[in-house]
C-alpha cells in the first residue's frame, strides 16, 4: 500500500498468504519486475498448509460459472497456465477427463444447458452413451512496502477488516467440505465422476476423484461451520454422503467408506453459491478504491487452485497494466 510521503520502503511488494494464490502472485510479480523485491508473509512455518492442501486436487475445466465471471475467465486461463507449468517443471499430474452424471429429466435438462454453455465458452465436451459408462469401469517485526497483496485465504477478510473503516468491513462464512476415503477396488473407474450440477448450490456435489495413485476418494460435501479451524471429519457425515454417491454410482460399497480429511471454502455470503445460480459468489481480485497499491483476493474458493497462476497474472496486470508471456 502506498507509503506516506517520500518515506523509504524496505521492499516493493508485500504479499500476505503463502498458499497457491499468494505464491502465484509472488512468482508473477517477480517475473514482471525482476529488479524489485517482494516479501511473502505466512503465519505458519510451512507454505501451503491450509486450503491449498485440503481440496479435491482437480484441475477444473471452468464450466460451472457464468460466462462473464472471474471464476470462468481465471479458471480457463489458469488451467492452461497450470498444465504448462506442470509440464515445464515436471510436476506429476494426469488429464483424466470426467463424467457428469444425470439420473432424471431435470438433471438431463441441466446437462443440456451445461453442454450449450461449454460450446459458448469453448470447452470441448461430448455426450457419453450409458453403455460406454457401464463398460468403463505460521517474531514480531515490521516491513514497509509500496504495494500490499492480501492473499490470506480463510484469513483474508480478517486482514481486509484490519485496514478498512468499520462501515466497509466484511464477514466471511465457512463452508466445510468433508472427504471420505474408499478402500474397495470396485467399481473400477479411470475418470472423475460428478453428479449433475445443482444451480445455486455451495459446491459441486459429493463427487468421485482419483489421486495420482488411482485411489478413489469421495467428497467434498457441504457443512456450514463457525470456525475455520473446525477440520475434523465426523462419522455422522457418512450417511448423507452415501445417499448422494449412490445416486450416480449405485455400485459403491458403503462399508469401504471412511471419514478422511476436510477443507474449508471461504464464502463471501451465507449459503453463497459456488456455481452459477442464485446468490452466486464470484472471486474478488481487485485494486482497492482509495488505497493505491492495495490488492485484495477474497473468496478464493474452488476453482482457486486451477486459477492460481491466472490470479497471479491478473494481480500483475493490476499493478503493471500489461501481461508478460
Ligand atoms: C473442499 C475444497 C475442495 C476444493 N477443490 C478444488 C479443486 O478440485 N480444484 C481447484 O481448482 N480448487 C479447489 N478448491 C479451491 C482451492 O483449494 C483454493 O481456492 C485455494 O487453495 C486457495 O488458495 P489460497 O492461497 O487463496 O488460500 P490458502 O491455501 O488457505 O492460503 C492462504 C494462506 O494465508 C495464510 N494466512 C492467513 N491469514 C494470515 C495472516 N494474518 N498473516 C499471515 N498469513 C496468513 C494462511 O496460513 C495460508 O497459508 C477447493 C477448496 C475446498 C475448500
Amino acid at each position: 500500500m502506498k507509503s506516506k510521503g517520500e518515506q523509504r520502503t524496505d521492499t516493493r511488494s508485500q504479499i500476505i498468504g503463502g498458499g497457491v494464490v499468494g505464491l502465484s502472485i509472488a512468482h508473477r510479480l517477480s517475473q514482471q519486475s525482476p529488479s524489485s523485491s517482494s516479501v511473502l508473509i505466512e503465519r505458519h512455518s510451512s507454505l501451503g498448509t491450509e486450503t491449498s492442501s485440503r481440496n479435491s486436487e482437480v484441475i477444473h475445466a471452468g464450466i460451472y460459472y457464468g460466462r462473464d465471471t472471474l471464476k470462468t475467465r481465471l479458471c480457463l486461463r489458469g488451467r492452461q497456465l497450470l498444465y504448462e507449468f506442470c509440464e515445464r517443471h515436471g510436476v506429476p499430474h494426469r488429464r483424466t477427463g470426467k463424467w457428469i452424471v444425470a439420473q432424471n429429466d431435470a438433471q438431463r435438462r441441466e446437462l443440456e444447458r451445461l453442454h450449450a454453455h461449454c460450446a459458448d465458452i469453448g470447452v470441448p465436451v461430448r455426450w457419453v452413451p450409458e453403455r460406454e459408462v457401464r463398460g468403463g469401469g505460521e517474531g514480531a517485526s515490521s516491513v514497509t512496502a509500496e504495494t500490499l497483496v492480501n492473499a490470506a485465504g480463510l484469513g483474508g477478510v480478517a486482514v481486509y477488516n484490519m485496514v478498512v473503516p468499520a462501515a466497509l468491513r466484511k464477514r466471511l462464512y465457512f463452508a466445510k467440505g468433508n472427504y471420505f476415503s474408499y478402500s474397495a477396488s470396485r467399481p473400477r473407474v479411470s475418470r472423475l465422476v460428478y453428479p449433475a450440477p445443482n444451480p445455486g448450490a455451495a459446491g459441486l456435489g459429493t463427487h468421485l476423484t482419483l489421486d495420482m495413485g488411482g485411489r478413489i476418494r469421495f467428497g467434498p460435501d457441504i457443512e456450514w461451520v463457525d470456525s475455520p479451524d473446525n477440520l475434523a471429519v465426523g462419522r455422522e457425515r457418512l450417511e448423507q454422503a452415501v445417499h448422494e454417491i449412490k445416486l450416480y454410482l449405485p455400485g459403491v460399497d458403503e462399508t469401504c467408506l471412511e471419514p478422511d480429511y476436510a477443507g474449508i471454502r471461504p464464502k463471501l455470503s451465507y449459503k453463497g453459491a459456488g456455481q452459477a445460480g442464485k446468490n452466486f459468489n464470484d472471486f474478488v481480485v481487485r485494486m482497492e478504491d482509495g488505497y493505491h497499491g492495495w490488492v485484495n483476493c477474497l473468496g478464493i474458493e474452488s476453482p482457486g487452485l486451477t486459477s492460481s497462476l491466472a490470479i497471479g497474472e491478473r494481480v500483475g496486470e493490476l499493478f503493471y497494466g500489461r501481461k508478460v508471456s
